[in-house]
C-alpha cells in the first residue's frame, strides 16, 4: 500500500498587506475538495491563527488533525533557544485551552529546522515532526528549507543528527518527493501543472510521498510565485487528488502514520 501524507500550512501570508488572512478565512475552498475525495489531512496552524480564529479551527477538527506551525511563523534560526521554547509553550497553552489535549505534530516555519529543536519537541510530548525536505531538485536553486539529504520514508531520528535514523522518540515524516526529487507542494503544482506530475508518477510511484500546500494557495494573490493561485489551483488540486486516488495512494494524517510506525519500532 502506498501512503500520502496530506497537509496544509495554515498561516498569515507574509508580505501581503491586503487581507493576509484571506486564505485562512476561506480554507473551505481547499477543505471542500478534500471532502469531495473523502480525505483527512493534517493542518499545521500557527498560534496566531488559532488565537484569531478559534471557532474556525475547532470546526476543522471534526475532520482534520491540527498540528503546530510555530506561534508567529518566525523561522527557528531567527530565535534563541529560550525564545523557541517559549513559542512552543505558548502554543501548547493556547491549544490545550481550545482542545483539552496537547498537539502531537510540528512543522517548522519555512521548513527551517536543526538538531536543537528536537529536544524541545520531545520535552513537550510531540510525537512527530514534518519539516524535513529529504531531497530537492537543482542545486543552483537553493531553497532555504533544504539542508541536505535525509531518508525519504518516515523514520525515528538520531538526536545528534536529525537527517539520520536513530533512537529518538520523535518520528520524522519528511516532505518526500515524487520523482527527480520534485516535491508535491502547492507552489510547484501551480508552477508545473497537473500533467507533469502525472507523468512523473508514470516513472515512479514511491511507497511514501508528502503532499503539502499553504492556506493561501486557494485564494488569488499577486506577486512572487503567485502563478495559478486561487480558482486555478483548486481545479489542479481536484485533479491531482483524483489521480493519486486512482493510482492507489492512501491518505493518512501524521498521527496515523506515527501509530503505524511506532507499532513496528
Ligand atoms: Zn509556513
Amino acid at each position: 500500500m502506498k501512503t500520502c501524507f496530506l497537509s496544509i500550512d495554515v498561516e498569515k501570508r507574509e508580505n501581503q498587506e491586503n487581507q493576509p488572512f484571506e486564505g485562512v478565512e476561506k480554507l473551505d475552498n481547499i477543505l471542500n475538495i478534500f471532502k469531495k475525495h473523502h480525505l483527512k489531512s493534517t493542518l499545521f496552524v500557527t498560534g496566531e491563527v488559532l488565537e484569531k480564529y478559534p471557532e474556525l479551527v475547532k470546526k476543522w477538527t471534526n475532520e482534520h488533525e491540527i498540528g503546530c506551525h510555530g506561534y508567529y511563523h518566525i523561522p527557528l534560526d531567527k530565535l534563541g533557544l529560550i525564545e523557541r521554547e517559549k513559542q512552543v509553550v505558548d502554543f501548547i497553552g493556547l491549544y490545550k485551552n481550545n482542545f483539552n489535549r496537547s498537539p502531537k505534530g510540528f512543522r517548522a516555519p519555512r521548513n527551517i529546522i536543526d538538531n536543537e529543536q528536537f529536544p524541545i519537541l520531545e520535552k513537550y510530548g510531540f510525537l512527530y515532526d514534518a519539516s524535513v525536505f529529504p531531497r530537492y531538485p537543482w542545486r543552483l536553486h537553493r531553497y532555504e528549507g533544504y539542508r541536505g539529504r535525509a531518508p525519504i520514508n518516515p523514520y525515528f531520528l538520531d538526536r545528534k543528527n536529525y537527517k539520520k535514523k536513530g533512537e529518538a522518540n520523535i518520528l520524522e515524516i519528511p516532505e518526500s518527493p515524487v520523482f527527480l526529487n520534485i516535491p508535491l507542494v502547492g507552489t510547484w503544482l501551480r508552477k508545473l501543472g497537473v500533467g507533469i506530475f502525472k507523468k512523473l508518477f508514470l516513472f515512479k510511484k514511491p511507497r511514501f510521498i508528502s503532499f503539502s500546500m499553504h492556506s493561501w494557495d486557494g485564494v488569488k494573490f499577486k506577486g512572487k510565485s503567485s502563478k495559478n493561485s486561487g480558482e486555478k489551483y483548486l481545479k489542479q488540486l481536484d485533479k491531482i487528488l483524483g489521480h493519486l486516488n486512482k493510482i492507489g495512494y492512501e491518505f493518512k494524517t501524521g498521527e496515523k502514520i506515527y501509530e503505524e510506525f511506532s507499532e513496528n519500532k
